[in-house]
Parts: C-alpha cells; structure tokens; sequence
C-alpha cells in the first residue's frame, strides 16, 4: 500500500477500495458516453480501444421508447470483458426526455414506468448506477415539482433493487430543477431510502448555473458540502462549455475549447476530493476525439495523482 497516496486521500467519498492500491489511485477512472446500440460487450471493447476504464450510456432511445429486449448472454460476456479489462463503475443514463414533474399525469406515468423497467433491467449490472435528470417544472413552481420528483423516486425505491440513483446537477435552462445545490437538497431531504441515492455534477452545468469551478473550485466543492454533503457525489460529467458563466444554456464544448478551460480540467481530476470519483466526458466528440481528450487528461493528471 502506498502511504503517500493514502494519506492524501481524505477526500470524503468514493475513497473506500481504491486507495489501498497505490497503482490504481494513481489510474483515472475515465470515460465517455457511447453508443449501446450494439449491446454492453461492443460498448466494453469500444472502451477500451479508446483508453477508456469506464463509459456511460443510454438505457434506451435517448427520446423514450421502448428498451431493446435484455440479451443475458451479452451481459455475461460483457462482465467478464470488464473484469478482465479493468473496466467499473458504469453509468446509465435514463432519455433526457423524461420528465418526472412534468403536470400531465400521463407524462409522470411513463417517467415512472421507464425508470423502473430501467432499474430492472440494470439489476444484471450490478455495479452500474444510474443517472437522471430531475426534470422541468413547467410553470407549476418548484415546490410543486420537487413533490413530484420524490414522489417518483420513493416509489420507484420501492419497487426497485439497489441500483444507486443519480440526480445531474442542471444548467437551469428555462424552469429545469436541480439548477443549484439548495435545489438538489431539497429533493434529498424528502427521499425515504438514501441510501440509494447519489449526484452527478456535471461541469458545464454547474458553471452555466452560476458556480465558478474556474477561479474558486474550491469554494464550490465547500457550497456543494455544505449543501448537499460530498459524500452524495458519486460521479462527474466532465463538459467544458460553450457559454459564460451563469448563462443557464447547457452547449457542451470540447475540453480546453471552451469557457471553462483545459486548466480547471485537470485541477478537477486531480483534485484530492474528486480524483477517486469515475469522470464521463459528454464532448460533442467522435471516438476519435474522445481518445484524445481521454489521453490528454491522463497525460496532464496521472503524473500529479501519484
Ligand atoms: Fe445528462
Ligand atoms: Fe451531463
Ligand atoms: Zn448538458
């Protein structure tokens, strides 16, 4: 065991396993969002292939509709691709579209109904934890949809197994919750089980809702602590973004070429409270573009991890 790396890490969450391997704390966990189209062992390769150890992906069309039928087989030999390969802690993400406060009954029926087949369904994955968007209030005020939001979720826990899930930090376009810390918390406060419940920030989202992570990261993690407690975070969406701060206009841009900077990238991956968390770029990117920026952030941050 590395003394030096586990005395550094005191960061408070996701710190458990990691650290009592002096080479993997000093490995990033990284990835970047794929296609399942061609199941969980072709998203496992392409991984790979790109130097990735972790990736997230869609449950399903990203606008709704209806999963694919579950291919065991592939799931199998997917689990030992990984294992084999080193790659953990996958993340699903439910379609954007859904909108687990939306007014129409209807519309919160299907939110309900797709993230509880989802939830089924990732019960043979039994690492992955599973990321979604709070949802859009639409006129109805935060209140209202916050009851909602934890209406879905207590039910959806309890007819669903231990899949972890993860509400995404917002860019709070137009009436999106979750577009600050205070909101998040909010939601947290009135879960029953949560145990099963995390945060997702993503980067450019956070920096359009107004929180600096250029000039005062540590600030934000310390609001982010205070708010909602560092241990919820389980993962992060690394997206530089198009806009300026606070600009509540959620346009992902490649690493280093937009307002956030490749600089604050890297304090990010390397920084002792976020490094053992697993990183998903989110890029307007092709793979080929992916590899580069997971190269890059390896390159600038693995020497500095040790
Ligand atoms: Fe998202
Ligand atoms: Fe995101
Ligand atoms: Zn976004």
């Amino acid at each position: 065991m590395s003394m030096r790396a586990a005395s550094e890490c005191r960061g408070g969450n996701a710190c458990g396993i990691l650290r009592f391997y002096g080479k993997e704390t000093a490995m990033l966990r990284i990835g970047c969002h794929l296609s399942s189209s061609k199941g969980y062992l072709a998203m496992g390769k392409e991984a790979v292939k790109i130097g990735a150890n972790t990736f997230q992906f869609f449950t399903r069309n990203p606008r709704g509709g209806k999963a694919k039928e579950l291919d065991i087989s592939d799931i199998e030999a997917y689990l030992e691709f990984a294992q084999e390969n080193g790659i953990a802690r996958i993340l699903a993400h439910a379609p954007y579209t859904l909108n687990a406060c939306a007014k129409d009954p209807d519309l919160r029926q299907f939110a309900y109904d797709t993230m509880c087949d989802d939830l089924r369904r990732l019960q043979y994955i039994p690492e992955a934890m599973y990321n979604f968007h709070p949802g859009s209030h639409v006129k109805q005020g935060v209140e209202q949809g916050i009851f909602y939001i934890c209406d879905l979720l207590n039910r959806i826990h309890a007819q669903s197994g231990q899949t972890t899930v993860l509400l995404e930090t917002m860019a709070g376009k137009g009436t999106e919750l979750g577009r600050n810390f205070e909101e998040l918390s909010m939601i947290i406060d009135r879960v029953e089980d949560k145990s099963r419940l995390g945060v997702c920030l993503d980067t450019c989202h956070v920096f359009d809702g107004g929180y600096d992570i250029v000039h005062s990261l540590d600030k934000v993690l310390e609001e982010f602590d205070q708010t909602i407690g560092l241990h919820r975070l389980k993962a992060v969406h690394l997206n530089d973004s198009k806009h300026g701060l606070d600009s509540h206009k959620d346009r992902h841009e490649k690493i280093g070429e937009g307002q956030i900077g490749l600089e604050t990238f890297v304090k990010i991956v390397t920084h002792p409270k976020l490094r053992e968390l697993p990183f998903y770029l989110e890029t307007p990117n092709d793979l080929a573009g992916y590899q580069r920026e997971i190269a890059l952030l390896r390159e600038k941050a693995e020497g500095e991890r040790i």
